[in-house]
C-alpha cells in the first residue's frame, strides 16, 4: 500500500516507517521537523516538508501523494505543557488533525490510523483500562486527542472514513536503527539512561506517596516494535475505532529504576521529588480487544528487553540523533 506517515521524523513514526517499509509499503513521511529528526527517517521513504496547520500545504501534498491510506503521529504530546499554552495544543492536535481529514476526503483516501493515548481516559475509575471506560481527560493534550477521535468517528459515519485510534500507553524501547530523542527530555527510561550515560545526576522521582504497592506510580510499559505492529495490523482488514495498547502489567518508577540498574551495571542515583501534577496512580491497559480483533500479541513484553534495546541505542547515539 501507499502510506502517508504525518510526524514520520518523530519517535514512533520514524520506527512504524521502518517497520512499513520492511513489510514492502511505499512510504512518505510529511513532517515540519520543530521536534522530530531528519536522520530519523529510514532512508527508503519519501519526504515532503510540511505542517498540518497549513491546510494548503497538505492538501498539495496529499493531491500528489494519492495514498490509500494514512497514519496519523504527528502532534504535540507533553501533558505539563499542555497545561501551559492549551491553545497550542488545539491548534497542531486538533485543527492540524482537521486539516489532515478534510485533505483526505478530497483526495478520495478513506482510511486513517491515529495515534490516540490513554491520556484521554484522565484518573480511570478501574484497572486494567479497556476502551469502555469513560474518557475524562485531565489536561489539554488529553482532551485534543479526544477531540479528534469525536470528529473522526463522525467522518466515518458520515464521510465513510475507516477510522482507527490507537490508545497508546507508556511507549518506550528501540529498534537498531531508531530511538527516542526529545528535547527537552521528560520521559523516565531516557531519563534514567541519560544518567547510567552520565549525562545527569540523578533521577527524580515523582512522588512515593500514592496507593501504590512502592508509593511509585505504576504504568504499562509498551515496547515500540509491538506498538508498530498493531499499526500495520490496524492498517488491513475493515478495523476502525478505539484500541487500547499496552502489556497490561504495571511496573512502578522503583521497578523502572530498579531494572535499569541490572541492564546498565550503573548504581542510577534516584531522589524521591514532589508528585508530578497530573499523574494518576495507575495506567494498566486491557489490550484484550487488540488481542481479539487485529490478532496483536506483544513479543517484547518484559521490561528487562525493553530497557535493553533503549539502553542499546542510547550507548550508539549518546548524543541522541544530533540534528
Ligand atoms: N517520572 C518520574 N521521574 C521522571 C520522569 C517521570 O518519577 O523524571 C514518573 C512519572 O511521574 C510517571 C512515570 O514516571 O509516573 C512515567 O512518566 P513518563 O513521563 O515517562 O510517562 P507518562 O506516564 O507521563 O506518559
Amino acid at each position: 500500500m501507499r502510506i502517508l506517515v504525518t510526524g514520520g521524523a518523530g519517535y514512533i513514526g520514524s520506527v512504524t516507517t521502518e517497520m512499513l517499509l520492511d513489510a514492502g509499503h511505499e512510504v512518505t513521511v510529511f513532517d515540519n521537523f520543530e521536534r522530530g529528526h531528519r536522520s530519523a527517517i529510514d532512508v527508503r521513504a519519501n519526504v515532503e516538508e510540511g505542517d498540518l496547520r497549513n491546510r494548503t500545504r497538505i492538501a498539495e501534498a496529499m493531491a500528489v501523494i494519492k495514498p490509500d491510506a494514512v497514519m496519523h503521529f504527528a502532534a504535540y504530546a507533553l501533558v505539563g505543557e499542555s497545561m501551559e499554552v492549551p491553545e497550542t495544543y488545539f491548534q497542531n492536535n486538533l485543527v492540524g488533525g482537521l486539516n489532515l481529514v478534510d485533505a483526505m476526503l478530497v483526495s478520495g483516501c478513506k482510511k486513517i490510523v491515529f495515534s490516540s493515548t490513554c491520556a484521554t481516559y484522565g484518573q480511570p475509575d478501574r484497572v486494567p483500562i479497556t476502551e469502555e471506560e469513560m474518557q475524562k481527560p485531565e489536561n489539554p493534550y488529553g482532551e485534543s486527542k479526544l477531540a479528534l477521535e469525536k470528529a473522526l468517528r463522525w467522518y466515518e459515519e458520515l464521510r465513510g472514513i475507516k477510522a482507527v485510534f490507537l490508545r497508546y500507553f507508556n511507549a518506550c524501547g528501540a529498534t537498531a536503527k531508531f530511538g527516542e530523542d526529545h528535547d527537552p527530555e521528560t520521559h523516565l527510561i531516557p531519563i534514567i539512561l541519560q544518567v547510567a550515560l552520565g549525562k545527569r545526576e540523578e533521577v527524580q522521582i515523582f512522588g512515593d506517596d500514592y496507593e501504590t504497592p512502592d508509593g511509585t506510580c505504576l504504568r504499562d510499559y509498551i515496547h515500540i516494535v509491538d506498538l508498530s505492529r498493531a499499526h500495520i495490523l490496524a492498517l488491513t482488514g475493515d478495523h476502525s475505532g478505539p484500541f487500547n495498547l499496552g502489556n497490561g502489567t504495571g511496573y512502578s518508577v522503583k521497578d523502572v529504576i530498579e531494572t535499569a540498574r541490572r541492564v546498565t551495571g550503573h548504581p542510577i542515583p534516584a531522589r524521591v521529588a514532589a508528585r508530578r501534577p497530573g499523574d494518576p496512580a495507575r495506567l494498566i491497559a486491557s489490550a484484550q480487544k487488540a488481542h481479539d480483533v487485529l490478532g496483536w500479541r506483544p513479543g517484547l513484553d518484559d521490561l528487562e528487553s525493553i530497557i535493553k534495546s533503549a539502553w542499546d541505542w542510547h550507548q550508539e547515539h549518546p548524543e541522541g540523533y544530533g540534528d
